[in-house]
């Protein structure tokens, strides 16, 4: 049996599908409102129990395995979709080697300090004096609610050299990870020190939602750089990922457009207002890879760079790699 065949085989369609559409049996088959569409009078969504398939007779005319089910509902492609029904139900896609798995648990592992590192940031921006002075910037300069700011993560690193370090330490993780993750710089004596200070942080995930890294908005108008991202890590790769993404993938499929701005906080204030197919590069240069990744979603991507000067070459060199990567499918 293929892993493929043996997914279907022990993953329940009505379970699947029940736990985002609420279905009713109707003899050998469940009814309900289909989840792709909207609607609320006619339930046009069945699932077949005995083929393992589903089709919205509605609107959407459109049917599928649970692969199918999860792409549409995630936004994912098959791949993810697979990575994600193989893990639910318990089935390797290729034999692992010890090294794999291995490096599998030390990414988790980063992921889980950049995710407390998160969480450390987040109370200083809510419960700290000088967080204080960094939620005030967020919310009456950049006209950020509380609920986006929460949404988005957002958080104050504060302003010492060994504030994050020693939390971390004290969380159990060593200094080994802690540059692996990118949040200490390393001296020439081999000390280190925390990367950011006195910052605004804004998470980085990665198109699935997981931690990657860092990006930090100075708040101190004299310090340099103005943004500061994580060092390129094994999960974070300026190259590939792209802001906003994980949020944005359903929109950007559902709208057949994926919009592309300047900066982190420009993602977030137009999400804010209600404009969810936006995405931004991790500076202002676009790659390949960026917009391979935006072409599984959509073809139609639209460049919205401030129009200054850095931002019309910025454009320009998008412009040129865009149309490279959208000949080359
Ligand atoms: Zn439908």
């Amino acid at each position: 049996m293929s892993s493929i065949e043996e997914i279907k085989v022990r993953i329940d369609i009505v379970d699947l599908v029940s736990e985002t559409v609420q279905l009713r049996r109707s003899g050998k088959n469940y009814i309900g409102f289909c989840p792709f569409h909207e609607n609320t009078r006619t339930p046009a969504f069945v699932v077949f129990p005995e083929s393992g398939t589903w089709r919205c007779f509605g609107q959407c005319n459109e049917g599928g395995d649970i692969f199918k089910f999860v792409m549409k509902k995630e936004g994912w492609d098959f791949k993810e979709a697979l990575e994600h029904l193989a893990e639910r139900a318990g089935v390797e896609l290729r034999p692992r080697t010890p090294q794999d798995e291995h490096r599998e648990e030390e990414h988790e592992r980063l992921r889980a300090l950049l995710e407390d590192a998160a969480r450390f940031y987040q109370h200083h921006l809510f419960h700290t004096p000088d967080g204080a002075q960094a939620l005030r910037y967020l919310q009456e300069k950049r006209n950020l609610s509380r609920e986006t700011i929460e949404r988005f993560g957002l958080g104050y690193a504060p302003d010492g050299w060994e504030v994050t370090k020693r939390h971390l330490l004290g969380r159990g993780y060593t200094h080994a990870e802690l540059i692996a993750a990118g949040m200490v710089t390393q001296r020439d004596d081999g000390r280190t020190y925390d990367r950011f200070r006195n910052r605004i942080t804004i998470p980085i995930r990665d198109a699935r939602g997981r931690m990657a890294g860092f990006g930090a908005r100075i708040l101190n108008p004299d310090d340099f750089p103005k943004f500061l991202n994580s060092p390129q890590t094994e999960l974070f790769d300026k190259s590939s990922l792209l802001y906003g993404l994980h949020l944005a993938r359903k929109a950007i499929r559902r709208q057949e457009q994926a919009v592309i701005v300047e900066g982190y906080l420009d993602v977030i204030a137009v999400h804010q207002a209600g404009f969810e197919n936006v995405v931004s590069p991790m500076g202002t240069a676009l790659t390949e890879q960026h917009l391979y990744a935006l072409k599984r979603l959509t073809r139609r991507i639209v460049l919205a760079l401030d129009p200054d000067a850095a931002g019309d070459k910025a454009t320009l060199r998008g412009l040129q790699v865009a149309r490279q990567a959208m000949e080359r499918t």
